[in-house]
């Protein structure tokens, strides 16, 4: 009984543009996504949704996607949270625990943003991490943030590289975010993104000042893939709500474009029956999300370039290949998610599979 193949799509995730304080106007971030060859962006400027009040949501002239988002935060400026599909903004809420409950309330979903940021040396641009790991009910967690990982490493002298191939840079996610996610997601469904955070920004060394990640670069970093039915990108409510869906159920995985291009690799799960299941949400008639799934199952990995593939469960790596493809069987409940590693660091993270009822 294999189930339907879906469809992938790729775009960028957390950007900013001038409608809060973010470099680039939607036109140029839309050029710049064209000329990346994304199907869609995901914009998310702060406490804002301008961007769909301007008319800028759906299908563009240039065939790129745009779905209209935006950035909470709470009154210290911590606890940002991405949030989509909602008509407005959730307006004076500064608890977290209302704004994740606001958002979900009316019809949205939301990702805790960039939650473990650190960094702590330069005066304009603290840290903002995710503070208040009480609150319930959000959607996901953007486990890997381009801008953020690139400046927790910017600092002394080797900072010089930075500059140069900002790209080459970007670290793997933070090993204790991913151990959070893990945990997480032994008890319930929580969906990871892998976001950009573009902003375009002018940095300013002394007399010098220049746009360190300028919007093509940005685009060229962090990706997030997605499998989605045929979509009507033409219907921009329904095309939205597909990627939302889609965004929720983390179906699919996130990679890091300046070390390959990973469009047209394929994770899944194939079940005791046959069924092939793609990374994410189990739907509820997923025989491998039930109480008691038959085994043995195999997760299935078809890369774009040669990596070392790693498969995960429960947190903890348990076989690895240095392969463009591997196959491995699977007889045991827990959650289950591959890792990729080209060069000097991670390339790929898939979202979760889930074998067997919560918890895990
Ligand atoms: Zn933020
Ligand atoms: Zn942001």
């Amino acid at each position: 009984m294999p189930t339907k193949t879906l469809k992938e799509i790729c775009g960028c995730i957390h950007l900013h543009t001038t409608f809060s304080d973010g470099g680039c106007d939607y036109g140029t971030i839309i050029d710049a996504a064209d000329d990346a060859r994304l199907d869609y962006i995901c914009v998310t400027d702060h406490d804002n949704l301008g961007g769909r009040h301007a008319g800028f949501e759906g299908l563009r002239d240039n065939g790129v996607f745009v779905l209209v988002g935006y950035e909470h935060n709470d009154d210290k400026h911590h606890n940002h949270y991405l949030a989509f599909g909602m008509d407005e903004i959730a307006y004076g809420l500064t608890d977290p625990k209302a704004y994740v409950d606001a958002i979900k309330a009316t019809g949205g979903i939301g990702f805790l943003a960039h939650p473990a940021e650190k960094r702590n040396y330069i005066k304009s641009l603290p840290p903002y991490p995710w503070t208040r790991w009480d609150v319930e009910g959000f959607d996901g967690i953007e486990v890997w943030n381009q801008i953020s990982d690139w400046m927790e490493r910017l600092r002394g002298w080797h900072s010089l590289t930075r500059l140069l191939s900002p790209n080459k840079k970007i670290g793997d996610a933070p090993p204790e975010l991913m151990e959070r996610w893990d945990a997480l997601n032994r008890q319930r469904f929580v969906s990871a993104i892998g976001g950009v955070d573009a902003h375009s920004r002018k940095f300013k060394w002394g007399p010098f000042s220049c746009v360190v990640f300028p919007i093509d670069v940005e685009l060229r970093g962090v990706r997030m893939h997605l499998f989605v039915d045929e979509m009507d990108w033409y219907n921009a409510s329904k095309a939205g709500g597909a990627l939302i869906s889609a965004l929720r159920d983390g179906r699919g995985f996130m990679s890091n474009f300046s070390r390959g291009d990973a469009k047209g690799s394929k994770i899944v799960l194939i079940d005791g029956n046959g069924a092939v299941r793609y990374p994410g949400r189990c739907e509820p008639d997923d025989q491998s999300g039930a109480a008691e799934p038959s085994f043995p199952m195999k997760i299935k990995v078809e890369l774009t370039h040669k990596a070392k593939i790693v498969l995960i469960h429960n947190g903890k790596p348990v076989q690895s290949a240095k392969a463009k493809s591997a196959e491995w069987e699977i007889s045991e409940k827990g959650v289950y998610r591959i890792e990729a590693y080209r060069g000097t660091g991670a390339w790929i993270y898939s979202n979760p599979f889930p074998v067997g009822g919560y918890p895990l």
